[in-house]
């Protein structure tokens, strides 16, 4: 199996873009077969190197590799050499519209409730017309002819058996009068020279593949095994409507793990449950492109976060060790189970191992706090001995104990178990805690 992802290089990839590609990737690898990653930037103006990068950067973080990539703008000395091909043939003809021609056409269609499809009058003119036209500076651009009394059939991994009358699509441009090639050849010639098995895609692609399937067949080769994703729905007004999904930059930015993107994007829309995976491995594993549906899937950003906080709870200190300085395994395995993103990690650490300020709002608790704090090293029972000393001391409910302990302690009104934190922060700082605060109220006074 040979699959391929080809991002177009016009912008960074969203959700909806690595969704595709993860699932590809997983095919592939599923299959163990290789995987190729392309670029499509004919479109030279609007492709950028700069989005080549950050999407090989979002890729590779995500966890995917790749066995070959390029760029189409590599290729255009071949994609010529096949348009010629298809020309001679009487695949591809050439057109002499202008913008303004082709509009006009199309509404004078529409207005006599036609459909808008492109009536090939440009398959009329004579040697002599085309030499006039390109007298008058007029370039032209090109088209591919589809066969309109075929119905395309193909049997899709995803959708099942689908069919496409091609009498109702206009025939594709191919390559613009700038000399630019559109998506639609280059990506057939491709998938032909680099052997491509399986292209895997949203199903935005549809019309597109009845048009490629009849490109592949004029020039003869074997057409390849389509999967289309059904498209995922964001509901959420944040997510940007022009690009389709939230950017995976967005994502890291909002330190999702990689890991937890992965485990639900590879089981989203599937007959699977999706559960928090900590290897890509595992999914692989269970990977099938049968069980995704073909009826559309909503993307649930908060579903994202709840796989993350369980995938940091599942994670052994080796997995992180190197993302963490000075933190010991024993804080890991604590902390992992209180936290929702991992910089939390690096925050209680400092919250017991730093200066904090304490909350204070009682000094004669804290006085009294003070003073009966057990003796010894602390630890997870410290917190219940205490409380029971404190209670013999003054009537307090145990919810406003707590809360002031903490506030105290920790600065924060929530956070992970009060008894095991103790045990990190440790005697000496508890007492410092509590006495600086008592000196400094002591000061005011
Ligand atoms: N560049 C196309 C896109 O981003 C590729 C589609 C395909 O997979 O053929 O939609």
């Amino acid at each position: 199996m040979l699959t391929r992802f080809a991002p177009s290089p016009t912008g960074d990839l969203h959700v909806g873009n690595v969704r595709t590609a993860l699932v590809c990737w997983m095919h592939t690898r599923n299959q163990n077969g290789k995987f190729l990653l392309r670029f499509d930037d004919t479109d030279l103006q609007r492709s950028d190197i700069k989005y080549i990068d950050s999407i090989m950067h979002d890729l590779k973080w995500i966890g995917m590799d790749w066995n070959l990539s390029f760029k189409q703008s590599e290729r255009f000395l071949r994609y010529n050499e096949v348009l010629l091909q298809l020309m001679e043939e009487g695949h591809i003809y050439a057109c002499y519209e202008t913008k303004e021609e082709l509009d006009i056409k199309r509404k004078l269609q529409l207005k006599q409730g036609l459909p808008p499809v492109y009536d090939r009058s440009a398959l009329l003119l004579t040697e002599q017309c085309k030499i006039n036209y390109e007298q008058e500076g007029r370039k032209p651009h090109f088209r591919f002819k589809l066969n309109r009394d075929e119905i395309v059939k193909w049997n899709d991994e995803v959708k099942g058996e689908i069919t496409i009358a091609t009498s109702h699509i206009s025939d594709p441009i191919v390559k613009r009068e700038d000399g630019n090639y559109t998506y639609m050849l280059p990506s057939v010639i491709d998938d032909i020279d680099f052997d491509i098995t399986h292209v895997v895609r949203g199903e935005d692609h549809l019309t597109n593949t009845a048009v490629q399937i009849q490109m592949a067949q004029a020039l003869k080769a074997k057409v390849p095994i389509f999967a289309h994703l059904s498209l995922l729905h964001f509901d959420d007004n944040k997510i940007s409507k022009r690009t389709g999904g939230l950017s995976i930059k967005s994502i890291r930015e909002d330190e999702i793990e990689p890991m937890a993107l992965c485990s639900y994007l590879a089981k989203l829309g599937t007959s699977d449950s999706i559960e928090a995976h900590i290897d890509m491995q595992s999914l692989i594993d269970s990977f099938d492109i049968k069980k995704f549906s073909s009826s559309s899937t909503q993307f649930h950003l908060d579903e994202v976060h709840k796989l993350n906080s369980k995938i940091l709870q599942n994670m052994p200190f080796e997995a992180v060790k190197e993302r963490l300085t000075q933190i010991d395994s024993e804080f890991w395995y604590f902390i992992r189970n209180n936290i929702e993103k991992f910089s939390e990690v690096a925050k209680w650490w400092q919250i017991c191992k730093s200066d904090i300020e304490p909350v204070i709002f009682d000094e004669e608790f804290i006085k009294i706090a003070l003073n009966t704090l057990p003796k010894g090293k602390c630890d997870e029972n410290t917190l219940s001995e205490w409380v029971k000393i404190i209670k013999e001391k003054i009537d307090i409910k145990s919810k406003a104990l707590f809360m002031q302990l903490r506030l105290a302690l920790t600065g924060r009104e929530a956070g992970p178990e009060l008894a095991k934190l103790l045990t990190f922060i440790g005697r000496e700082k508890i007492i410092e805690r509590l006495k600086m605060r008592n000196h400094n109220s002591a000061a005011i006074a």
